[in-house]
């Protein structure tokens, strides 16, 4: 209390952070806490650039507080540990998502599901239970509790991995818990972005037969020949749409702007369910009479808990699920923003980090 940041958290952190709602980031210095008993060190090599940062940075959902140093798909390699660390040595291959705490007492918590606990901290843009703000994987280095740091299996390209720890998981988790996860399901995923192209290679991995639905005709040919999709279903198109009326066990629903979900009830069988993981800035439209007619479900999803975050990543290694991404020094981190903001890439930003953001800052 009352004490300056840089004396409670001593260790000098950079990073590149936005200031205001304009969303701009630039170079920024900061600090972290020292490395406590139970926490792990480790110096960023790569970060993805999720959706949730070009949100955040530009506070689209209201509760953004600045400076945001943004970033939760973060991977590296540990450079210290503290001496309760049970899991992980100096030199291992890890990573950091979402989540970088939790109350570890509550029902949540003790069933390993810590993002949703009402008291999770989230990487960036959130508060430490020491009243210091968080700051995510845009940055040389991060530090966490080992209960919040995951490994990185040797076979996957630590570049290639960043994504799994968001998008990967956000679209792991709900295709597992809501039992979409079986050989022959009807899985279909809607909006061919970050999020729905990892979605795609989870729901072909578990053996389902799976149909991309998007509004850009021009991302069929990839969908089914890249990507593995079984189908594709043009949402603007009506004969499309109503041929394959009551055909969908179950819909991943990724599109993160307002959009009409009418259409997709339709595409339920009964007792079908669509799974909103995306994060529009208004409420969506909810028309009960398709629901009603059919038992249809619709349903939420955030992220996973750590145990199974650690799950998707192993899933991932042993099926060889790699997520398509461009790779972008940090200085381009901006100009990344703005093509992110019009869809325009294939299918994740993967910043730089380890070999970019020192040249980039000074
Ligand atoms: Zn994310
Ligand atoms: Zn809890």
């Amino acid at each position: 209390m009352g004490k300056a940041p840089e004396e409670e958290h001593p260790v000098i952190a950079f990073g590149w952070a936005a200031n205001d709602t304009t969303g701009v980031l630039s170079p920024f210095k900061f600090s972290r806490r020292v490395t406590e008993d139970e926490d792990v060190r480790f110096k960023i090599l790569y970060c993805g650039i999720c959706h949730t940062d070009l949100h955040s940075v530009k506070n689209d959902w209201g509760f953004s507080t600045y400076p945001i140093v943004p970033g939760h798909e973060v991977v590296g390699v540990v450079t210290e540990v503290g001496s309760k660390v049970q899991k992980y040595k100096v030199g291992d291959r890890v990573g950091a998502c979402g989540i970088i705490g939790a109350c570890h007492t509550c029902e949540n918590c003790e069933n390993n599901l810590e993002n949703y606990c009402l008291r999770m901290i989230q990487t960036y843009n959130n508060v430490n239970y020491d009243g210091t703000m968080t700051y995510g994987g845009y940055s040389d280095h991060m530090v966490a509790n080992e209960r919040y740091i995951v490994r990185i299996p040797d076979n996957l390209p630590l570049d290639v991995a960043a994504p799994l720890l968001c998008a990967g998981i956000t679209t792991y988790s709900p295709l597992r818990y809501y039992g979409l996860d079986k050989p022959g399901m009807k899985v279909g995923v809607v909006g061919l972005g970050g999020l729905g192209h990892v979605a795609v290679k989870f729901a072909k991995a578990f053996g389902a037969i799976v149909t991309v639905i998007s509004t850009s005709p021009s991302k069929k040919q990839e969908a089914i020949e890249v990507l593995g999709a079984d189908s594709f279903l043009v949402s603007s198109n009506p004969e499309e749409m109503q041929a394959a009326m009551g055909t969908s066990d179950g819909i991943i629903d990724t599109v993160s702007a307002v959009h009409a979900l009418v259409s997709l009830l339709f595409l339920l069988k009964s007792h079908g369910k669509i799974i909103i993981v995306g994060g529009p800035e208004k409420p969506l439209e909810l028309p009960v009479f398709p629901l009603i007619m059919g038992r249809k479900m619709v349903a939420g999803s955030c992220v996973g808990g750590m145990k199974e975050t650690q799950e998707m990543i192993d899933f991932a290694s042993k099926n060889n699920i790699t997520p398509q991404i461009e790779v972008i020094p940090m200085d381009y981190v901006n100009i990344a923003m703005e093509r992110l903001a019009k869809g325009d890439v294939k299918y994740r930003f993967v910043l730089d980090v380890g070999n970019t953001l020192q040249a980039a800052s000074s």
